[in-house]
């Protein structure tokens, strides 16, 4: 679909769009709404952590396709715009396979942005609020460059996540590719996979079965949660944002709850007979994170819009169909 503007140049309305990871959480959100704002819309995944199941409701869409691919290996496809959001995000997830996620990360950011390179694509890098490790400023700005621990059990992820990014603003300064860096803070909301040991869905599916809920070190350190509609806004706008926007972008809910709070929050809104149990702090756990988004609310005009106790209402209401409903017996297996 094309549009003729004023000047005359063409401006495409319906653009091809590749989303990586696109069977995974935020990716499945993200196909959704690109789908609804009229793109043609080419998922891969390799289902590491992905589910078909994710975006079944996706596979009759006339615009929509699905390929398996894992992005440590180079992909052909002619696209204008791609979002990278292939890796695992949870602690749990990519430490399970430290070396598969440093790959993932960083041939798969090679291998993309080989293709935007190619095909003259904007290329949009889902990077993460874990380059600043664990933050000595606070809130976390853009300009600032992190502590981060090289050699620690995290950082497979957020040292991958940090070369990500130096590959994505050396093919933008050595080959004028146009890229878009986001950096994502924690973000939840219906279809994140109920094993991941991600914190709110620990929480969640704790409470729905009453049992302890598993608050790691004094339950002090704290967190800023966005609904998963909030931050795939965002990263659309991002996308949309004139070229020379390139980032990198915080993008996250600036609301800073500790552990503790969020675990009284769910207990309140499970109405669960759960208890609070102590656990070791796992290592180089951030302290505290929450990010300052005045570079996206003056260049992007985005702000979250769901507060936390919406936003974890309609979690626990999607956790808890899925448990009605018997779902996730696929859970330890292939994740398809
Ligand atoms: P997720 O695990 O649900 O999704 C990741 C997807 O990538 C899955 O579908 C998985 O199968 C796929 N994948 C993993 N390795 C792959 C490979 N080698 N090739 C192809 N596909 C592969 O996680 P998510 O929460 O949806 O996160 C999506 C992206 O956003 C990730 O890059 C993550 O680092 C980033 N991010 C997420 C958050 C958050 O709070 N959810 C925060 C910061 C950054
Ligand atoms: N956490 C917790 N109990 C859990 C899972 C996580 O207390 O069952 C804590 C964890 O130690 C961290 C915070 O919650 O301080 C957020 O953890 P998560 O794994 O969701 O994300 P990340 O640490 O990557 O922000």
């Amino acid at each position: 679909m094309t549009t003729i503007q004023g000047d005359g140049s063409v401006l495409k309305t319906r653009r091809r769009v590749l989303v990586t990871g696109g069977a995974g959480f935020l990716g499945s959100h993200l196909c959704e709404q690109l789908l609804a704002a009229g793109h043609d819309v080419l998922c891969a995944d390799n289902f590491y952590t992905g589910s078909k199941d994710n975006i079944s409701h996706l596979l009759d869409h006339r615009f929509f396709e699905l390929i398996r691919h894992d992005v440590t290996f180079p992909l052909y496809v002619e696209v204008d715009e791609v979002f990278n959001l292939a890796c695992p995000a949870s602690p749990v997830h990519y430490q399970h396979n430290p070396v598969q996620t440093v790959k993932t990360s960083v041939h798969g950011a090679i291998n993309m942005l080989g293709l935007a390179k190619r095909v003259g694509a904007r290329i949009l890098q889902a990077s993460t609020s874990e380059v600043y490790g664990d933050p000595e400023v606070h809130p976390q700005r853009e300009d600032y460059w992190g502590h981060t621990n090289p050699i620690g059990l995290r950082a497979c992820y957020d040292e991958g996540k940090r070369c990500a990014e130096t590959l994505f603003f050396d093919y933008h300064r050595q080959h004028q590719v146009p890229i878009k860096v986001a950096r994502i803070f924690n973000t939840y909301g219906p279809r994140m996979h109920p094993n991941d040991g991600r914190v709110v869905s620990n929480f969640i599916m704790q409470a729905l079965r009453n049992e302890d809920i598993t608050l790691y070190g004094d339950g002090s350190q704290t967190r800023s949660f966005c609904f998963v509609s909030d931050l795939i806004r965002g990263l659309m706008a991002l996308m949309e944002s004139p070229r020379e926007l390139i980032g990198p972008v915080n993008l996250g809910n600036p609301h800073e709850f500790t552990i503790r709070e969020l675990a009284a929050l769910v207990i309140e809104l499970t109405g669960s007979r759960s208890k609070l149990a102590y656990r070791p702090l796992p290592s180089d756990d951030p302290r505290q994170r929450c990010p300052d988004i005045s570079l996206a609310r003056s260049a992007l005009n985005w702000d979250p819009l769901i507060p936390l106790r919406e936003g974890l209402t309609q979690t626990i209401a999607y956790f808890d169909s899925m448990l009605g409903k018997g779902g996730w017996a696929r859970i330890g297996n292939t994740g398809e």
